[in-house]
Parts: structure tokens; C-alpha cells; sequence
């Protein structure tokens, strides 16, 4: 019988952002630009992406937002709505309501803010006894993320060499333990890629499904870990990307990248000591490849990202419309015909949530959790749709985007500003408000940060492939191939070579 979690808890210790912002001066090792930086939240390449997370957990402690944020769980801790386990399908639909809330504070641009991981953390609440003999672990884990309302990044992917080979010929890059003692193990090995993780509290290291189909048992025992990393592990290296927030400068010329630029990092155990209270899933290769889709984490994970791009493309329908205008295009049918394309997509992914929240199957201790089909669906739809979107934009808004002053200062030079004000003014709007809007128009569809949400759409959540495999193999394993595959058979069996065989058409 597992001990409870403290049932007199009922104050809402969930970090305010200036605690957020403190929690992380940790001495995590987050190297940029060949230093290793030692404040993160001031420095130039995380200092707004760290106050635009701050502001959500600023929310959480705002009585205006609270009815839609928090609520107790079963153990009377007062958490964000999507850090505990749904019992019910209006459980589900509230914590979808929580994360549209937050996700509306960043209009859909920060992908992996910390409701992300919550998708999987929340599980651990329903069933610890899943993670058997590590169950007080996950309960501890679910306990402390929910209290403090904790922002964990995930790196579930291994680094992209060697692919063709079995995990136990690449020790020298893919995260194994190296050795075992009584408080814990090491671990060595890289993992692609930590999101935000400079600006989270911990890492949670796994597979995905592509990643864990490829783990032989009998041979990469060593590679099947669950665990998490403290951000302050001093054998943890996070190698950030360039940071487009670092280049953005004034947010008049990069308005998403100055404030949303969540850096992916590549991460590095280096024999890094993981005590045992951190670890999930420890050499154990079936229990790796089902915990992805059993723990209820996939589903979870697509019901936030569903809701979060549903956001999105309601900013960029929004986007769209503006630079139709702007343009005087916007009445023409085809641009109509697009922009309703943006709508519709919009209109889609709402309605997914929808099923997600209102049709949802049983998980793990009762909990419930959006139906597997529902969430593999919603993977797809919502992954390829970016591509659509910028698309849209390339064709109806045409070289629109490209005109523009190089930065605000050419529309404070004297010389210049008559001239920008008279050519460079848009349909119903002066030169300035036309110069806002398509440098917005720039940075979520063309700058460097547009370029990775590109990437990131297509990939954060696996391979363009590996999304129709998972589908495929979930209705094999659920049955449902074989029943539609009987379902053609049956079909058949009405003919054959002679004539008809079954009525009504036989007795005709
Ligand atoms: C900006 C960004 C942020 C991300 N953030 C995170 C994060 O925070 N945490 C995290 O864990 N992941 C994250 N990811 C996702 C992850 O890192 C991978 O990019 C994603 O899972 C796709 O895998 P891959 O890049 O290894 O592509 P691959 O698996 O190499 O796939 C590329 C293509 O190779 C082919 N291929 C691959 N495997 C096979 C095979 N077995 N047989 C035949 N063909 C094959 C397919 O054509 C496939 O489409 C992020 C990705 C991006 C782009």
C-alpha cells in the first residue's frame, strides 16, 4: 500500500513567476556562445521567453483566472486543472479550458510551456503502482510537480548518427547507465532535443515510439531508462541553439522571436549520478516501449498540443485577415477561399478537442484519458497543417511580407519618413501600422524563428512516418484491422465466380 500524500494540504504553493524566475539560478549548465552562462533568466538569449512562462505562473495566482487554472486534486493539493489526473470527461474538458488559458497568454507560440510535460507528470498521480518497484518515486514526482506547479522539459529522441545501427554498438552517444550503486546509477549519453529546457526545473528522459521500437530486449536493457534529471545535475550539459531572442533587438522588428523563442537544446549526461528516487523504468525493455501510449502521456501530450495550435491558428487567421486588408485583397474570393482554408483548420482542431475531452477511455486507477484514436488523429492533422498554413500565407499575402523598412529606426529618419509615410502605407492604415504588421507577418512565417516553427510543428512530436506507423500499429494491436478486414470479407462473400451467394441479390 502506498503512503498518501499529505491530505492537509490545501494552500496553493504553486510558484509565483518571481519564483519561477529565482528557481532558475540553480547552477544548471546551459552553454551560449561559447560561454557557460550563469543567470539565465537575465541573460539576453532566455530573458523574455523566461518572463513570458513567469507570466503564466503570475496567472495562476490571479483571482480572475484561478476558477478556470485550479483545482484540488484527490490528495487535496491545489494544482493547474492538467497536472492531475481526469476522472471524467468534464474533468478533461476543464483541464482543456485551464490550457487554452494559458496557452492564450502566449496566442500559441510556445509549444512546450511547462502543461506540456503535465501531460505525462499528471499520470503518475493516477498509478504509481504502473512504475513498480519505483512506484514512490512516481508518486513523489507527481506530488512535487503538482504542488509547485513544475515546468519539466523531455528529450525522448536519440541524436541522429548511427540510426542504422542497434543501440548497443552506439554507447558512445546514446544515454545508457554506466554503472550501479546503492543510492542511485550514472548515466552517459546524449538525447535530442531539449526544448526550453533551460528555463525548466527538471528533464525527463525516455523513448518515444520510434526511439523504443528500435531497443532490442536481451541486448540495450542498458538503454531502457526512465528517470529525471534535476537541472542543477552537474554532469547534465545543455548546448543551446542560437537564440533568436538574443538577435531579435527591438520588438518592433521581431515581435515573437524578442518574447517566444523557447531554445532547443541538444542535452549531455556525461556520467551524470541519477539517485535512485529519480528513476521510473530501469532496464526494462517491454515496460519502455508500452509506457508511451499506456501511461496515457501520448494522449494527454496531443490533447495540449491540439489546443495550443487551435490557438495558434486563430492568431494567424486573425494575421491573415489583417494583411488581406492591408493589402486591399481581402474581398477577392480566392484570398477568401484561403483564409477560410486557416478557419477551417481552426474550426477542426477545436472539434477535436472536443472528442478528445467529451469521448475519452479509461487509463491508468480509473483515471481517464482523450481515446488513443482520437489523439493519434489529432497528432496528424495538427502536425501537417503548419505546412498548409505557411502555404497560404506565401500565396495570397505574395511579396507583401518582404516590403518593409529594415528596422524601426528607418521611420525615425527625418529624411526618410515623408516618403516611407506617402509609398509605404497600406489599404486604410498609415506607414507605421502597415510596417508593424508585416514585420509581425515576417516573424511567424519567414524570420529564423518562423523557419524552426516550421520544423517544430512537422517534428515535436516524432517522425513525418512514424505518425501513420503508430496509428496503424495502435488499430492493429486494438484489433480494429482485423475487423476491417472481416468487414471486406464479408463484403466478398456475398459472389464469387458463379453469381451472387447471399440474399437478398441471390433470389432475385
Ligand atoms: C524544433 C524542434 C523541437 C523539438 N523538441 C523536442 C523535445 O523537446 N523533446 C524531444 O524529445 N523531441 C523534440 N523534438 C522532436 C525530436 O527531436 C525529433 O526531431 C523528432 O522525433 C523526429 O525525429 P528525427 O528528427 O530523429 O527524424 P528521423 O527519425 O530521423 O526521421 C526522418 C525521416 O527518416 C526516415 N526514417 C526514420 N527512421 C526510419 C526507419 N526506422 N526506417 C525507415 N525510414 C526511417 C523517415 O523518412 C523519417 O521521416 C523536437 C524537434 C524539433 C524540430
Amino acid at each position: 500500500m502506498l503512503p498518501k500524500p499529505e491530505m492537509s494540504v490545501r494552500k496553493l504553493e504553486a510558484l509565483t513567476g518571481e519564483e519561477y524566475l529565482e528557481s532558475l539560478r540553480d547552477g544548471r549548465r546551459v552553454y551560449y556562445d561559447g560561454e557557460l552562462i550563469t543567470d539565465v533568466p537575465s541573460h539576453p538569449a532566455y530573458r523574455n521567453a523566461a518572463r513570458s512562462v513567469a507570466r503564466l505562473y503570475d496567472a495562476l495566482h490571479d483571482p480572475d483566472a484561478q476558477e478556470t487554472l485550479i483545482k484540488q486534486d484527490r490528495f487535496g493539493i491545489l494544482t493547474h486543472k492538467f497536472f492531475t489526473p481526469a476522472y471524467s470527461a468534464q474533468e478533461l474538458k476543464e483541464a482543456g479550458e485551464a490550457i487554452a488559458c494559458w496557452q492564450r497568454l502566449g496566442y500559441g507560440w510556445m509549444g512546450r510551456t511547462p502543461e506540456y510535460k503535465a501531460s505525462f507528470m499528471a499520470t503518475l498521480g493516477a498509478d504509481p503502482g504502473y512504475y513498480k518497484p519505483f512506484e514512490n518515486n512516481a508518486r513523489r514526482w507527481y506530488e512535487e510537480t503538482a504542488r509547485k506547479v513544475l515546468f519539466l522539459n523531455h528529450v525522448i529522441v536519440d541524436p541522429p548518427v548511427d540510426r542504422h545501427r542497434p543501440h548497443h554498438e552506439v554507447r558512445d552517444v546514446y544515454i545508457h547507465v554506466t554503472k550501479e550503486t546503492d543510492a542511485g546509477i550514472y548515466v552517459s549519453g546524449a538525447k535530442q532535443v531539449a526544448t526550453a529546457s533551460a528555463l525548466t526545473h527538471a528533464t525527463f528522459v525516455a523513448a518515444n515510439s520510434g526511439t523504443a521500437q528500435r531497443l532490442e530486449p536481451g541486448k540495450d536493457e542498458d538503454f531502457a531508462l526512465v528517470f529525471v534529471v534535476r537541472m542543477n545535475n552537474p554532469r547534465q550539459y545543455l548546448i543551446s541553439r542560437s537564440s533568436y531572442e538574443a538577435k531579435a533587438g527591438h520588438p518592433f522588428d521581431y515581435p515573437l522571436s524578442a518574447r517566444f523563442d523557447e531554445n532547443d537544446a541538444f542535452l549531455v549526461l556525461d556520467n551524470a549520478f541519477i539517485p535512485w528516487e529519480d528513476v521510473l523504468i530501469y532496464r526494462d525493455v517491454p515496460k519502455l516501449k508500452a509506457f508511451y501510449a499506456d501511461s496515457g502521456f501520448f494522449q494527454r501530450f496531443n490533447f495540449q498540443a491540439t489546443i495550443r495550435l487551435a490557438v495558434k491558428m486563430e492568431f494567424v487567421s486573425g494575421l491573415l485577415l489583417k494583411g488581406l486588408r492591408a493589402n486591399g485583397t481581402d474581398g477577392f474570393r480566392g484570398v477568401q477561399v484561403a483564409l477560410g482554408e486557416i478557419v477551417f483548420m481552426r474550426n477542426l482542431f477545436w472539434a477535436l478537442v472536443a472528442a478528445m475531452a467529451q469521448d475519452p477511455e479509461p487509463s491508468l486507477g480509473g483515471s481517464v484519458v482523450p481515446r488513443l484514436e482520437y489523439a493519434g488523429a489529432a497528432r496528424i492533422a495538427t502536425n501537417f497543417a503548419w505546412d498548409r498554413v505557411r502555404q497560404i500565407f506565401e500565396r495570397v499575402l505574395g511579396g507583401s511580407p518582404v516590403l518593409n523598412v529594415s528596422t524601426h529606426r528607418d521611420l525615425a529618419n527625418p529624411e526618410l519618413r515623408p516618403i516611407i509615410d506617402r509609398y509605404m502605407r497600406g489599404t486604410g492604415i498609415d506607414a507605421v501600422q502597415r510596417s508593424k504588421l508585416f514585420k509581425l507577418v515576417w516573424d511567424a512565417m519567414y524570420s529564423e524563428f518562423a523557419g524552426r516553427h516550421g520544423l517544430y510543428e512537422l517534428n515535436y512530436a516524432g517522425n513525418a512516418e512514424q505518425k501513420y506507423l503508430d496509428v496503424l500499429q495502435w488499430a492493429q494491436g486494438r484489433g480494429q484491422m482485423r475487423e476491417f478486414e472481416e468487414m471486406v470479407d464479408e463484403f466478398m462473400s456475398h459472389y464469387d465466380e458463379k453469381g451472387w451467394t447471399a440474399p437478398p441479390w441471390r433470389d432475385l
